[in-house]
């Protein structure tokens, strides 16, 4: 996911958890974050059109070394785009793998990254929307409100296939969903009404991404 428009960031192997069973993903951010983007190439990201953003991403089976080396290309790639989350098929991977470092609404940040993930139904009383601003690196320089659940769910696995599950309030809420979606072929426009969708696709022309970009044929 982009950063908010009005604003424009060795590592413990074992995953902590907390008392409920959700990763801890608040702690040693900066040195997990820098570890994984050191280790990584950053590439050039893929734009709406592009066949790979369009359709479901393949499960991750293998948690070898090459998927290690795709966390960690994703971790660079994001840096270098100045997201706050990365799919895997934003850098051309058809792979379900994400990756965050995403402050939450009380200005927390949430580094870490989940394969295979699934977003968890929530039960009535806690889908409370949240109209937000909402942006994309693959959609670039454009924005959109679009109102989403502000809680968020997500189960999954780490790089070594350990289960993993992790949640997130507000703008990190958020991006857990959009990242998700990115994995299922799914862009935020595709959730616009049909002029508000245009809009952000008529803005895309207008600028210029401030990062490398893969053109589409
Ligand atoms: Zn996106």
């Amino acid at each position: 996911m982009a950063s908010q428009q009005e604003t424009d960031q060795q590592v413990n192997e074992t995953v902590a958890v907390d008392d409920e069973g959700f990763v801890v993903d608040t702690e040693d951010c900066e040195a997990r974050e820098l570890a994984f983007r050191e280790r990584g190439t950053s590439r050039p990201i893929t734009v709406v059109g592009n066949p790979v953003l369009h359709q479901e991403c393949q499960d991750v089976t293998a948690f070898d070394e090459e998927l290690a080396r795709l966390v960690d290309d994703m971790f660079a790639s994001q840096r270098t785009a100045e997201g706050v989350g990365l799919a895997a098929n934003q850098i051309g991977v058809d792979r379900k793998v994400f990756v965050y470092d995403c402050p939450d609404d009380d200005g927390v940040r949430h580094v870490g990254h989940v394969v295979n993930p699934v977003l968890a139904e929530l039960p009535p009383e806690r889908r409370v929307l949240d109209d937000a601003n909402e942006g994309c690196l693959s959609v670039p320089t454009a924005y959109a409100e679009l109102a989403r659940p502000d809680y968020a769910e997500v189960t999954g696995q780490d790089l070594h296939g350990n289960p993993i599950r992790v949640r997130g309030t507000g703008y990190f809420a958020r991006c857990l969903q959009h990242e998700t979606d990115h994995l299922y072929g799914r862009l935020y426009i595709d959730r616009l009404s049909k002029r508000d969708r245009k809009d952000a696709l008529r803005q895309m022309p207008e600028g210029t991404p401030r990062y490398p970009v893969v053109p589409n044929n």
